[in-house]
Protein backbone atom coordinates (compact mmCIF):
# COMPACT_ATOMS: atom_id res chain seq x y z
CA UNK A 1 0.00 0.00 0.00
CA UNK A 2 1.46 3.37 -0.98
CA UNK A 3 2.54 5.14 2.30
CA UNK A 4 -0.30 8.45 2.87
CA UNK A 5 2.80 10.48 3.68
CA UNK A 6 3.09 10.89 0.19
CA UNK A 7 -0.08 11.70 -0.88
CA UNK A 8 -0.61 14.66 -3.08
CA UNK A 9 -2.22 17.87 -1.45
CA UNK A 10 -5.55 18.53 -2.40
CA UNK A 11 -5.72 22.59 -2.49
CA UNK A 12 -9.52 21.69 -3.30
CA UNK A 13 -12.64 22.61 -2.06
CA UNK A 14 -13.17 19.00 -0.82
CA UNK A 15 -12.60 16.16 -0.64
CA UNK A 16 -10.12 17.28 1.60
CA UNK A 17 -6.39 16.40 2.45
CA UNK A 18 -7.01 14.94 6.16
CA UNK A 19 -4.88 14.38 8.72
CA UNK A 20 -3.31 10.89 9.48
CA UNK A 21 -4.86 10.36 12.48
CA UNK A 22 -8.33 10.86 10.99
CA UNK A 23 -7.41 8.64 7.91
CA UNK A 24 -6.34 5.48 10.73
CA UNK A 25 -9.71 6.39 12.86
CA UNK A 26 -11.16 4.13 9.67
CA UNK A 27 -8.79 0.72 9.86
CA UNK A 28 -11.86 -0.70 12.00
CA UNK A 29 -15.01 -2.46 11.32
CA UNK A 30 -18.14 -1.78 13.06
CA UNK A 31 -21.37 -2.83 13.33
CA UNK A 32 -23.98 -0.25 12.23
CA UNK A 33 -26.58 -1.80 14.74
CA UNK A 34 -24.36 -2.27 17.59
CA UNK A 35 -25.01 -0.46 20.90
CA UNK A 36 -21.01 0.75 21.01
CA UNK A 37 -21.48 2.66 17.17
CA UNK A 38 -24.69 3.97 18.65
CA UNK A 39 -22.86 6.01 21.70
CA UNK A 40 -20.74 6.99 18.75
CA UNK A 41 -23.55 8.42 16.46
CA UNK A 42 -25.31 9.96 19.02
CA UNK A 43 -22.04 11.65 19.92
CA UNK A 44 -21.47 12.86 16.72
CA UNK A 45 -25.25 14.53 16.49
CA UNK A 46 -24.59 16.19 19.78
CA UNK A 47 -21.88 17.64 19.02
CA UNK A 48 -22.29 19.01 15.77
CA UNK A 49 -25.22 20.74 17.74
CA UNK A 50 -22.53 22.26 19.73
CA UNK A 51 -20.24 23.26 17.35
CA UNK A 52 -23.29 25.56 15.96
CA UNK A 53 -23.58 26.74 19.79
CA UNK A 54 -26.62 25.21 19.96
CA UNK A 55 -28.61 22.01 21.48
CA UNK A 56 -31.46 19.83 21.95
CA UNK A 57 -32.51 22.02 24.73
CA UNK A 58 -32.06 25.18 22.48
CA UNK A 59 -34.92 23.74 19.86
CA UNK A 60 -32.29 21.83 17.39
CA UNK A 61 -32.15 18.53 16.15
CA UNK A 62 -29.13 16.79 14.27
CA UNK A 63 -29.82 14.42 11.65
CA UNK A 64 -27.08 12.51 9.20
CA UNK A 65 -27.58 11.70 6.10
CA UNK A 66 -25.93 9.02 4.14
CA UNK A 67 -24.21 10.14 0.89
CA UNK A 68 -22.14 13.37 -0.18
CA UNK A 69 -22.86 17.07 0.57
CA UNK A 70 -25.85 17.34 -2.29
CA UNK A 71 -27.57 14.69 -0.70
CA UNK A 72 -27.85 16.68 1.99
CA UNK A 73 -29.14 20.05 0.13
CA UNK A 74 -31.66 17.36 -1.56
CA UNK A 75 -32.91 15.96 1.17
CA UNK A 76 -34.09 19.26 2.76
CA UNK A 77 -35.58 20.51 -0.45
CA UNK A 78 -37.61 17.50 -0.72
CA UNK A 79 -38.67 16.62 2.81
CA UNK A 80 -39.51 20.41 3.86
CA UNK A 81 -41.34 22.32 1.61
CA UNK A 82 -45.16 21.63 1.50
CA UNK A 83 -47.40 20.64 -1.47
CA UNK A 84 -48.64 24.19 -1.79
CA UNK A 85 -45.07 25.80 -0.75
CA UNK A 86 -42.81 28.27 -2.96
CA UNK A 87 -39.25 28.61 -2.91
CA UNK A 88 -37.06 31.48 -3.35
CA UNK A 89 -33.88 30.26 -4.32
CA UNK A 90 -30.90 32.96 -4.23
CA UNK A 91 -28.16 31.84 -6.75
CA UNK A 92 -24.30 33.58 -7.41
CA UNK A 93 -23.00 30.11 -8.59
CA UNK A 94 -22.68 26.51 -9.63
CA UNK A 95 -23.83 25.06 -6.19
CA UNK A 96 -26.97 27.50 -6.18
CA UNK A 97 -27.64 26.75 -9.74
CA UNK A 98 -27.56 22.91 -8.45
CA UNK A 99 -30.07 23.71 -6.14
CA UNK A 100 -32.27 25.59 -8.56
CA UNK A 101 -31.75 22.04 -10.70
CA UNK A 102 -33.18 20.25 -8.07
CA UNK A 103 -36.30 22.65 -7.20
CA UNK A 104 -36.92 21.29 -10.71
CA UNK A 105 -36.33 17.93 -10.35
CA UNK A 106 -38.57 17.55 -7.91
CA UNK A 107 -41.01 19.74 -9.55
CA UNK A 108 -41.15 22.69 -6.40
CA UNK A 109 -42.61 25.77 -6.99
CA UNK A 110 -39.88 28.27 -7.23
CA UNK A 111 -38.82 31.32 -7.68
CA UNK A 112 -34.96 32.43 -8.66
CA UNK A 113 -33.16 35.60 -7.65
CA UNK A 114 -29.71 35.52 -9.30
CA UNK A 115 -26.71 37.85 -9.15
CA UNK A 116 -23.73 38.30 -11.03
CA UNK A 117 -20.95 35.76 -9.72
CA UNK A 118 -19.13 38.42 -8.06
CA UNK A 119 -22.20 39.84 -6.52
CA UNK A 120 -23.81 38.83 -3.22
CA UNK A 121 -27.67 39.36 -3.02
CA UNK A 122 -28.44 41.70 -0.02
CA UNK A 123 -31.78 41.69 1.96
CA UNK A 124 -33.40 44.26 0.05
CA UNK A 125 -33.57 42.24 -2.81
CA UNK A 126 -34.75 39.21 -0.85
CA UNK A 127 -37.53 41.94 0.76
CA UNK A 128 -37.97 43.26 -2.92
CA UNK A 129 -38.57 39.60 -3.80
CA UNK A 130 -40.82 38.73 -1.23
CA UNK A 131 -43.50 41.54 -1.28
CA UNK A 132 -43.79 41.09 -5.09
CA UNK A 133 -44.21 37.55 -5.47
CA UNK A 134 -46.76 35.65 -4.24
CA UNK A 135 -46.95 32.80 -1.54
CA UNK A 136 -42.95 32.38 -0.99
CA UNK A 137 -42.98 30.01 2.19
CA UNK A 138 -39.21 29.37 1.94
CA UNK A 139 -36.05 31.39 1.06
CA UNK A 140 -32.80 29.39 0.26
CA UNK A 141 -29.42 30.61 0.08
CA UNK A 142 -25.71 29.24 -0.09
CA UNK A 143 -22.70 30.95 2.70
CA UNK A 144 -19.91 30.54 1.22
CA UNK A 145 -20.73 29.71 -2.90
CA UNK A 146 -17.46 27.59 -3.32
CA UNK A 147 -17.55 28.31 -7.35
CA UNK A 148 -15.67 31.24 -6.50
CA UNK A 149 -15.27 31.68 -2.85
CA UNK A 150 -17.79 34.49 -2.71
CA UNK A 151 -19.85 34.97 0.70
CA UNK A 152 -23.33 35.89 0.99
CA UNK A 153 -24.53 37.46 3.36
CA UNK A 154 -26.93 35.07 5.41
CA UNK A 155 -27.18 37.01 8.58
CA UNK A 156 -29.61 39.45 7.29
CA UNK A 157 -30.86 37.55 4.46
CA UNK A 158 -32.25 35.55 6.89
CA UNK A 159 -34.13 38.04 9.39
CA UNK A 160 -35.33 39.36 5.97
CA UNK A 161 -36.85 36.13 5.19
CA UNK A 162 -38.27 35.92 8.77
CA UNK A 163 -40.08 39.63 8.08
CA UNK A 164 -42.14 37.93 5.85
CA UNK A 165 -42.76 34.78 8.22
CA UNK A 166 -40.91 32.14 5.96
CA UNK A 167 -38.58 29.66 6.48
CA UNK A 168 -34.91 30.07 6.07
CA UNK A 169 -32.64 27.02 4.40
CA UNK A 170 -28.80 27.89 4.29
CA UNK A 171 -26.50 25.44 2.42
CA UNK A 172 -23.11 25.96 4.45
CA UNK A 173 -21.59 23.04 2.97
CA UNK A 174 -17.81 24.78 2.62
CA UNK A 175 -17.72 27.59 5.99
CA UNK A 176 -19.42 25.23 8.36
CA UNK A 177 -16.99 24.65 11.35
CA UNK A 178 -14.62 27.65 10.01
CA UNK A 179 -17.16 30.58 10.08
CA UNK A 180 -19.43 31.39 12.59
CA UNK A 181 -23.07 30.97 12.07
CA UNK A 182 -25.75 31.95 14.69
CA UNK A 183 -28.41 30.22 13.93
CA UNK A 184 -30.96 31.95 16.09
CA UNK A 185 -29.95 35.64 15.71
CA UNK A 186 -30.03 34.98 11.67
CA UNK A 187 -32.84 32.93 11.93
CA UNK A 188 -31.87 29.62 10.20
CA UNK A 189 -34.03 27.09 10.51
CA UNK A 190 -32.13 24.33 8.18
CA UNK A 191 -28.67 24.80 7.80
CA UNK A 192 -26.39 21.59 5.59
CA UNK A 193 -23.12 20.41 5.86
CA UNK A 194 -20.80 17.80 4.67
CA UNK A 195 -18.28 15.42 6.67
CA UNK A 196 -15.23 16.46 3.86
CA UNK A 197 -15.33 20.03 3.99
CA UNK A 198 -13.94 22.40 7.10
CA UNK A 199 -14.36 19.92 9.27
CA UNK A 200 -11.86 17.59 7.89
CA UNK A 201 -13.63 14.38 8.07
CA UNK A 202 -13.73 12.12 5.01
CA UNK A 203 -16.93 11.99 2.23
CA UNK A 204 -19.39 9.82 2.69
CA UNK A 205 -22.41 11.50 4.86
CA UNK A 206 -23.88 14.92 4.70
CA UNK A 207 -25.48 16.57 8.24
CA UNK A 208 -28.65 18.73 8.84
CA UNK A 209 -29.43 20.98 11.81
CA UNK A 210 -33.00 21.52 12.18
CA UNK A 211 -34.88 23.54 14.40
CA UNK A 212 -37.41 21.51 15.76
CA UNK A 213 -40.05 23.15 15.19
CA UNK A 214 -39.85 23.73 12.05
CA UNK A 215 -38.96 19.96 11.16
CA UNK A 216 -41.59 18.28 13.28
CA UNK A 217 -43.99 20.31 10.79
CA UNK A 218 -43.14 19.17 8.03
CA UNK A 219 -44.89 15.41 8.58
CA UNK A 220 -46.42 13.95 4.57
CA UNK A 221 -44.13 16.15 3.01
CA UNK A 222 -41.13 13.87 1.81
CA UNK A 223 -40.70 13.48 -1.78
CA UNK A 224 -38.43 10.73 -1.42
CA UNK A 225 -37.99 7.53 1.09
CA UNK A 226 -34.27 6.93 0.95
CA UNK A 227 -33.92 11.55 1.51
CA UNK A 228 -36.88 11.67 3.62
CA UNK A 229 -35.27 14.20 6.34
CA UNK A 230 -38.37 13.71 9.28
CA UNK A 231 -37.84 10.05 8.38
CA UNK A 232 -34.40 9.92 9.02
CA UNK A 233 -34.45 11.84 12.42
CA UNK A 234 -37.56 9.61 13.57
CA UNK A 235 -35.37 6.60 13.12
CA UNK A 236 -32.42 8.21 15.29
CA UNK A 237 -34.65 9.25 18.38
CA UNK A 238 -35.98 5.73 17.87
CA UNK A 239 -33.28 3.27 17.90
CA UNK A 240 -30.44 5.61 17.77
CA UNK A 241 -29.34 4.42 14.14
CA UNK A 242 -29.49 4.95 10.57
CA UNK A 243 -32.61 3.65 8.92
CA UNK A 244 -30.32 2.28 6.50
CA UNK A 245 -26.78 0.95 6.17
CA UNK A 246 -24.58 3.90 7.33
CA UNK A 247 -20.97 4.89 6.05
CA UNK A 248 -19.53 3.04 9.56
CA UNK A 249 -15.79 3.85 8.43
CA UNK A 250 -16.62 7.94 7.32
CA UNK A 251 -18.42 8.41 10.97
CA UNK A 252 -15.00 6.38 12.72
CA UNK A 253 -13.60 9.14 10.74
CA UNK A 254 -15.82 12.29 11.87
CA UNK A 255 -15.57 11.41 15.38
CA UNK A 256 -11.69 11.71 15.33
CA UNK A 257 -11.70 14.92 12.62
CA UNK A 258 -14.76 16.33 15.24
CA UNK A 259 -11.88 15.79 18.15
CA UNK A 260 -9.22 17.69 15.93
CA UNK A 261 -11.28 20.33 15.20
CA UNK A 262 -11.85 20.80 19.04
CA UNK A 263 -8.17 20.55 19.74
CA UNK A 264 -7.25 23.24 17.02
CA UNK A 265 -9.82 25.79 18.95
CA UNK A 266 -13.51 25.37 17.75
CA UNK A 267 -14.60 27.65 14.82
CA UNK A 268 -12.23 30.59 15.92
CA UNK A 269 -9.14 28.08 15.58
CA UNK A 270 -9.83 26.74 12.47
CA UNK A 271 -11.00 29.89 10.86
CA UNK A 272 -7.47 31.17 12.13
CA UNK A 273 -5.69 28.73 10.36
CA UNK A 274 -7.42 29.04 7.04
CA UNK A 275 -7.62 32.74 6.89
CA UNK A 276 -3.43 32.56 8.02
CA UNK A 277 -3.42 29.82 4.56
CA UNK A 278 -5.18 32.40 2.74
CA UNK A 279 -3.87 35.69 3.51
CA UNK A 280 0.02 34.20 2.28
CA UNK A 281 -1.47 32.79 -0.65
CA UNK A 282 -2.93 36.27 -1.45
CA UNK A 283 0.34 37.57 -1.13
CA UNK A 284 1.99 35.03 -3.40
CA UNK A 285 -0.29 34.56 -5.97
CA UNK A 286 -0.32 38.53 -5.98
CA UNK A 287 3.51 38.93 -6.19
CA UNK A 288 3.67 36.28 -8.93
CA UNK A 289 0.53 38.88 -10.80
CA UNK A 290 -2.02 36.75 -10.52
CA UNK A 291 -5.35 38.45 -10.04
CA UNK A 292 -8.00 37.43 -7.73
CA UNK A 293 -11.46 37.03 -8.99
CA UNK A 294 -13.46 38.60 -6.20
CA UNK A 295 -13.04 42.02 -4.90
CA UNK A 296 -11.31 41.54 -0.67
CA UNK A 297 -14.37 41.86 0.67
CA UNK A 298 -16.71 39.96 -0.19
CA UNK A 299 -13.69 36.63 -0.67
CA UNK A 300 -14.13 34.18 1.90
CA UNK A 301 -11.05 32.75 3.29
CA UNK A 302 -12.00 28.66 2.46
CA UNK A 303 -11.27 29.53 -1.40
CA UNK A 304 -10.12 31.56 -4.51
CA UNK A 305 -10.67 32.03 -7.77
CA UNK A 306 -7.92 33.48 -10.19
CA UNK A 307 -8.25 34.68 -13.24
CA UNK A 308 -5.99 32.69 -16.21
CA UNK A 309 -3.18 35.66 -16.75
CA UNK A 310 -2.33 36.92 -20.01
CA UNK A 311 0.88 35.19 -21.15
CA UNK A 312 0.03 33.49 -24.22
CA UNK A 313 2.71 30.50 -22.84
CA UNK A 314 0.04 30.20 -20.12
CA UNK A 315 -1.90 26.77 -20.39
CA UNK A 316 -4.13 25.42 -17.41
CA UNK A 317 -3.93 22.18 -18.28
CA UNK A 318 0.02 22.28 -18.73
CA UNK A 319 -0.23 24.27 -15.66
CA UNK A 320 -2.10 21.54 -13.71
CA UNK A 321 -0.37 18.56 -14.71
CA UNK A 322 3.30 20.64 -13.83
CA UNK A 323 1.84 21.39 -9.93
CA UNK A 324 0.21 17.83 -9.99
CA UNK A 325 3.90 16.37 -10.31
CA UNK A 326 5.44 18.26 -7.87
CA UNK A 327 2.47 16.44 -5.63
CA UNK A 328 -0.30 19.72 -5.76
CA UNK A 329 -3.59 19.54 -6.84
CA UNK A 330 -5.17 22.51 -7.70
CA UNK A 331 -9.09 22.87 -9.11
CA UNK A 332 -10.34 23.98 -12.24
CA UNK A 333 -13.01 26.92 -12.71
CA UNK A 334 -16.47 26.85 -12.85
CA UNK A 335 -17.26 30.23 -13.76
CA UNK A 336 -19.54 30.95 -16.71
CA UNK A 337 -18.01 33.93 -18.03
CA UNK A 338 -14.24 34.00 -16.99
CA UNK A 339 -11.43 31.82 -17.59
CA UNK A 340 -10.19 30.97 -13.71
CA UNK A 341 -8.80 28.42 -11.92
CA UNK A 342 -9.64 28.09 -8.13
CA UNK A 343 -7.05 27.60 -5.12
CA UNK A 344 -8.91 25.75 -1.75
CA UNK A 345 -7.06 26.74 1.44
CA UNK A 346 -8.89 24.18 3.51
CA UNK A 347 -8.22 20.82 4.85
CA UNK A 348 -5.32 19.60 6.67
CA UNK A 349 -3.14 22.78 4.73
CA UNK A 350 -0.39 24.81 6.95
CA UNK A 351 0.59 27.76 5.75
CA UNK A 352 4.48 25.89 4.92
CA UNK A 353 2.14 23.66 2.54
CA UNK A 354 0.40 27.39 0.93
CA UNK A 355 4.34 28.54 0.84
CA UNK A 356 5.24 24.99 -0.98
CA UNK A 357 2.26 25.11 -3.11
CA UNK A 358 3.90 28.82 -4.13
CA UNK A 359 7.30 28.18 -5.14
CA UNK A 360 5.64 25.35 -7.24
CA UNK A 361 3.46 27.88 -8.76
CA UNK A 362 6.49 29.41 -9.90
CA UNK A 363 8.17 26.90 -11.23
CA UNK A 364 5.69 25.81 -12.98
CA UNK A 365 5.29 29.39 -14.71
CA UNK A 366 9.26 29.31 -15.16
CA UNK A 367 8.97 26.28 -16.64
CA UNK A 368 6.10 26.87 -18.93
CA UNK A 369 8.53 30.42 -20.34
CA UNK A 370 5.71 32.72 -18.78
CA UNK A 371 7.34 36.08 -18.15
CA UNK A 372 7.17 37.27 -14.51
CA UNK A 373 5.51 38.91 -12.98
CA UNK A 374 2.39 37.68 -15.15
CA UNK A 375 0.17 40.66 -17.08
CA UNK A 376 -3.12 40.46 -16.58
CA UNK A 377 -5.45 40.00 -20.09
CA UNK A 378 -6.59 42.41 -21.98
CA UNK A 379 -9.87 43.04 -22.87
C1 LIG B 1 -19.19 20.89 -1.72
C2 LIG B 1 -20.44 21.68 -1.79
C3 LIG B 1 -21.70 21.07 -1.96
C4 LIG B 1 -21.89 19.58 -2.08
O1 LIG B 1 -21.17 19.00 -3.08
P1 LIG B 1 -21.00 17.41 -3.07
O2 LIG B 1 -20.12 17.18 -4.23
O3 LIG B 1 -22.33 16.79 -3.18
O4 LIG B 1 -20.34 17.07 -1.75
C5 LIG B 1 -22.82 21.86 -1.96
N1 LIG B 1 -22.74 23.19 -1.79
C6 LIG B 1 -21.56 23.82 -1.62
C7 LIG B 1 -21.55 25.30 -1.43
C8 LIG B 1 -20.36 23.08 -1.62
O5 LIG B 1 -19.19 23.71 -1.45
Amino acid sequence: MPNSAHDKLLFTPGPLTTSLSVKQAMLHDAGSWHFEFNAIVAGIRQRLLALAGTSKEAGFECVLMQGSGSFGVESVLGSVIPPDGRALILTNGAYGDRIVQMARVLRLDHVVLRTAEDTPPTADQVREQLTTQAGITHVIAVHCETTTGILNPIETIGPAAREHGCRFIVDAMSSFGALPIDLDAWGVDYVISSANKCIEGVPGFSFVLARRESLLATEGWARSLCLDLLGQWKGFEKNGQFRYTPPTHALLAFQQALEEWESEGGVTGRGDRYRRNHGILMAGMKALGFQPYLPAEIQSPIITAFRHPGDPRFRFDDFYHRLSDRGMIIYPGKLTQVDTFRIGTIGRLFPADIEQLLSAIRRALQDMGCQLPLQPLQG
